[in-house]
């Protein structure tokens, strides 16, 4: 079980007030509020063990690079991913895919097929549609259903002689849907194709098995995860990553340079040009110490009840509409009521305290689904309660009632 009220004690932020009414922050699909641990773990590090990673032969250069090859094996661990050298950090869950795009990118050509679905983030389409233009590789969508749910016979129909890679969301950032990956992981093995997918919204949310999925690539933001902001993960097979050329070049990705030629490191480091976020990498790790003291299993199931609550009591309000309705559905909620705009709805919200996301949440193709232009979306975390929830459904009513 969850202590909620002892956990709120851990994020400062949540003890504040905006308008003078207390923060209800349901925005945690974009970005969540950090613990004391994490954020005093970055300032003491920059007081006692900075230095860059790596290059250095003195003390406090092996400690920050220790920290960081520490940070490493944590992330591996939290993934279970077979080794460390799997494990890439990168600037986020975009960073993460445009590195695929662009690598993995290389080993295509003209008229290759690339499968992603109709959910995706933008961040899971544009990188595929800039490959497209630089290659003529061909994108093909896997649609979903009026639930928001992947056809998954479509799904298994687009495969050809010429697919080389699946790209999909595990858990839709708009719609809440949580993806079959597994099946669909074995699908595209069936063909050969590698798969990979947009952990974003998962792995802050439920134990994610890197080894159980068999996924290719894995992909996710710290920022997300209750860790600072510039700082993500890939993780890949070893043998997709041996394969592919660097990213970027630069400082820390080679082996030795000349202007005649120029080789590489090995894994991780080939991906890792310049100096990295190391101190975001080591508060990263401790943001996963924090969540897993939790237990992955308790917040998962907190979460879901606490959807399942928020659903209930939002159903009552009149002319509610929710964008989303699969059976296994994670802790986001996306609505509409009544012909209000949805800006209209979030800025009313915002006067009442209540931090919810209004928009198209960077999945545009879902707002061409269902001819609309933007949804309210109210995403939870663990430390939400459900007092939160029932000002959030008196919110509505209020802002309801003077339209
Ligand atoms: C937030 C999000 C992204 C992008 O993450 P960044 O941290 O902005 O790189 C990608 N996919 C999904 C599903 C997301 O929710």
């Amino acid at each position: 079980m969850i202590d909620v009220k002892k956990i709120r004690e851990d994020f400062p932020i949540l003890s504040t007030k905006v308008y003078d009414k207390p923060l209800v922050y349901l925005d945690n699909g974009a970005t969540t509020q950090k613990p004391r641990c994490v954020v005093e773990a970055e300032r003491e590090q920059y007081y006692t063990l900075n230095a860059n990673v790596h290059r250095g032969v003195h003390f406090l250069s092996q400690q920050a690079t220790d920290l960081l090859e520490q940070a490493r094996c944590r992330v591996r661990d939290f993934v279970n991913a077979p080794s460390e050298k799997e494990i890439i950090f990168t600037r986020g869950t975009t960073e993460a895919i445009n590195l695929v795009a662009s690598s993995f990118g290389e080993l295509l050509d003209e008229g290759d097929e690339i499968i992603v679905s109709e959910m995706e983030h933008h961040s899971d389409i544009v990188p595929w549609q800039l490959l497209a233009n630089r290659k003529g590789v061909v994108l093909r969508i896997i649609p979903f259903d009026e639930e928001g749910v992947l056809d998954q016979t479509v799904y298994k129909s687009l495969f050809s002689a010429k697919t080389r890679l699946v790209c999909v969301t595990h858990v839709s950032n708009v719609l809440g849907t949580i993806n079959p990956i597994k099946e669909m992981v074995a699908e595209a093995h069936a063909h050969n194709v590698p798969f990979l997918v947009d952990a974003a919204q998962s792995v802050p949310h439920m134990k994610v098995d890197v080894r159980e999925l068999d996924c290719d690539f894995l992909a996710f933001s710290g920022h997300k995860v209750y860790a600072p902001t510039g700082i993500g993960v890939l993780y890949g097979k070893s043998e997709w990553l041996d394969r592919m050329p660097p990213y970027q070049g630069g400082g820390e990705m080679i082996s030795t340079v000349s202007f005649e030629k120029t080789t590489f490191e090995g894994l991780p480091y080939k991906f890792e040009a310049g100096t990295p976020n190391y101190i975001g990498s080591h508060a990263l790790a401790l943001a996963l110490d924090y969540v897993e003291s939790i237990g992955m299993e308790n917040i998962e199931a907190y979460e879901r009840e606490l959807t399942r609550y928020a659903l209930d009591h939002l159903s009552e309000i009149e002319g509610i509409r929710f964008f989303g309705n699969a059976p296994d559905r994670d802790a986001v909620v996306s609505f509409l009521v009544g012909d209000i705009h949805h800006l209209d709805m979030g800025t009313l919200l915002d006067r009442l305290g209540i931090a919810v996301r209004t928009g198209h949440h960077c999945a545009q193709p879902i707002m061409t689904h269902y001819g609309i232009e933007g949804t309210v979306r109210a995403s939870f975390s663990f430390y939400n309660t459900k007092e939160e929830v029932d000002v959030l459904v008196e919110g509505i009513k209020r802002v309801s009632k003077m339209f």
